[in-house]
C-alpha cells in the first residue's frame, strides 16, 4: 500500500508550490487583474487583449497594459495566447472536468478543483459544482457557499499532487495533479495505483479553506 499523507489547509498552505500563491493574489488584486476576472465572470472567455485594453481606464497607455498583461502571463495569473485571455485562474475558457454553476445555470469551468472550489469565495455567491471522481470517473457534484462547502459534499476528497516542473505553466499541468475524489478510500485506490504521485490528500473542507485563501474576496465588496 501506498503512503497516503492527509494534511490540513494550513499544512498545504506551508507547501512549495502553493507559497507562490501569496504573491500571485497580490497580482490578482491589482485592477486590471479584476477587470478580466469580472469579465470572464459575467462573459466568459476567451478575453480578446483589444478588450481589456478598451475596458480599462482612458489614461492606461496601450504599451503599459500590453507589458502589464506579458508580466502576468509570464507571473501565471493570466494565461495569453493568440491575443487572448484564455486562461485566469480561477477561470479557464475552454470546457475543463470542474464545472461551476451560477444561480441561473451559468457555468463557467475552472482549472482544477482547488480553483472550483475558489470561486463562491471569490464572487461572493453560492455555486455548484460539478467534476468527477478522479479514481473511478463517477460524477460529483456538491453546493459551496462564500463560506463552505454544502453537506452534499459529504466524503468528497482532493488530491493536491507537486508539481515536477515549477517552471511550466501551472495549468499545463493541473487537471492531473489538483483534482476531486469521492471518498478517502477511491484516493487510496488510485494512490494505490500511482505510488509514484507526489502530493498529499485533504479533506474537501480543508481543500475549500485553501480555495478561500487563494481567492476570497477579489470580486466582492470587501475585496476592494
Ligand atoms: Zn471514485
Amino acid at each position: 500500500m501506498a503512503n497516503l499523507v492527509i494534511l490540513t489547509a494550513d499544512e498545504l498552505k506551508a507547501l512549495h508550490p502553493l507559497e507562490r500563491q501569496v504573491s500571485r493574489r497580490a497580482a490578482r488584486q491589482q485592477p486590471l487583474v479584476r477587470l478580466i476576472l469580472q469579465t470572464f465572470l459575467e462573459q466568459g472567455g476567451p478575453i480578446p487583449l483589444e478588450y481589456v485594453i478598451a475596458a480599462s481606464p482612458p489614461d492606461a497607455h496601450a504599451d503599459a497594459l500590453h507589458d502589464a498583461l506579458v508580466a502576468l502571463d509570464e507571473e501565471d495569473v493570466i494565461r495569453v495566447r493568440a491575443g487572448q485571455v484564455d486562461i485566469a485562474y480561477p477561470f479557464a475558457a475552454a470546457p475543463t472536468p470542474f464545472r461551476v454553476r451560477r444561480s441561473g445555470g451559468r457555468d463557467r469551468y475552472a482549472c482544477c478543483a482547488t480553483d472550483a472550489l475558489g470561486i463562491a469565495p471569490m464572487i461572493g455567491e453560492p455555486v455548484e459544482i460539478a467534476s468527477s471522481c478522479h479514481h473511478c470517473g463517477e460524477s460529483l457534484k456538491f453546493g459551496a457557499t462564500p463560506h463552505r462547502v454544502g453537506l452534499d459534499a459529504g466524503t468528497v476528497m482532493v488530491w493536491f499532487g507537486k508539481r515536477g516542473d515549477e517552471g511550466c505553466k501551472a495549468f499545463d499541468s493541473l487537471w492531473t495533479t489538483i483534482n476531486f475524489f469521492r471518498s478517502e478510500d477511491h484516493l487510496r485506490a488510485w494512490r494505490d495505483a500511482n505510488p509514484s504521485a507526489e502530493g498529499a490528500g485533504a479533506t474537501v473542507d480543508e481543500a475549500f479553506k485553501v480555495g478561500h485563501w487563494i481567492f476570497g474576496g477579489l470580486l466582492t465588496a470587501e475585496g476592494t
